[in-house]
């Protein structure tokens, strides 16, 4: 079992909007096998279910049975209630109840736990990666949507239900002027996450001037057509020096400067990591602008801000780190 030293194994789960991750993992965070899936949104049980023949296929490639398992892990995009293991009206599936811990322990036969994936990912850092050894830090994911976990003190923040860092949701814009894909207005996931990004294009273009709009790279690349702008092309066009997509992706970094100065104010962190799909693919244009601009929002020193060492795995780190906190 590649080199596998101890029969102590666990799993860690990343329930995305779109993909499920699966993972199994020694207690040092040594993967040993991973496989993912496009989530089967098609009813609620079909979610734990698709965890559970994941889980059943990793332990059967590997050659061990479900008996090597000690816990399972589930980080996942919330809203949640932690405590219950179960989704509450999560922002990417149409249900308005997901268990998952319950029918996952059930049928496997060993202890489980659900962790919002932020903050999971915030103590897989802290076990795993940049922020061994830290007792103050955050992570934010900018990705489908913004997210965020904080340790203050040594402590992970968790909240009533496990939503205590919810900032995705935080409001930038007391105007309001874009709406939330939770159905709030002026939150800063509706203006600079990877699925509200077109909206944001759509409201700057239309007070721009016609000729200046249809001169850009990023209008070309949508064929002409507004409902067809996506941050993809947003990001593509900027790194080609598109004059219009430049300062569009300026605008966003501004805000999203006003985010992380929201969470330096409120939790003092000595390093930020960020991670998510649309930071991971444009390191330089996400991060410059937020390093640049957060001076003009903080009262508190700031910190180090640098992209996760632990990129795209982030997600299971935190579900392994859960796992191991919370089921053992
Ligand atoms: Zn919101």
């Amino acid at each position: 079992m590649n080199g596998l030293v101890t029969d102590e194994l666990w799993i860690g789960i990343d329930l995305g909007g779109t993909w499920v991750r699966v993972v199994v993992s020694d207690e040092n965070g040594h993967f040993v096998a991973k496989t993912s899936e496009k989530v089967d949104k098609s009813s609620a049980k079909a979610i734990s279910d698709q965890m559970i023949r994941l889980t059943h296929f990793l332990c059967k490639e590997q050659g061990f049975g479900i008996k090597s398992l000690r816990g399972v892990g589930i980080a996942a995009t919330g809203p949640l209630i932690q405590e219950e293991g179960v989704l509450i009206h999560p922002t990417a599936m149409p249900f308005d109840c997901v268990p998952i811990t319950k029918p996952i322990s059930e049928e496997l036969g060993i202890p489980s736990c659900l962790i919002n994936d932020a903050a999971g990912a915030a103590l897989g850092e802290k076990m795993f990666g940049a922020a061994k050894g830290l007792d103050n830090y955050a992570y934010i994911t900018i990705s489908t949507g913004i997210g965020c976990g904080a340790i203050v003190n040594g402590t992970l923040l968790l909240g009533k239900d496990g939503n205590a860092h919810e900032v995705g949701h935080i409001v930038i814009d007391y105007e309001g002027r874009l709406k939330c894909g939770c159905g709030k207005r002026g939150h800063w996931e509706a203006y600079c996450s990877g699925n509200n990004i077109p909206n944001f294009l759509r409201m700057r273009l239309k007070d721009m001037p016609k000729k200046k709009v249809e001169k850009s790279l990023l209008f070309r690349m949508a064929g002409g057509d507004l409902s067809r702008l996506s941050a993809v092309d947003l990001f593509a066009a900027a790194g080609k020096a598109d004059n219009m997509s430049v300062g569009l992706v300026k605008e966003i970094g501004v805000l999203n400067a006003i985010g992380f100065a929201n969470v330096i104010n409120a939790y003092d962190p000595s390093l930020i990591t960020v991670g998510g799909t649309v930071t991971l693919k444009n390191r330089a244009m996400i991060l410059n602008p937020i390093r640049k601009h957060v001076k003009d929002y903080v009262i508190n020193r700031i910190p180090k801000i640098k992209v996760t060492p632990l990129g795209d795995d982030v997600g299971l780190y935190g579900a392994i780190a859960a796992a191991l906190r919370y089921t053992s």
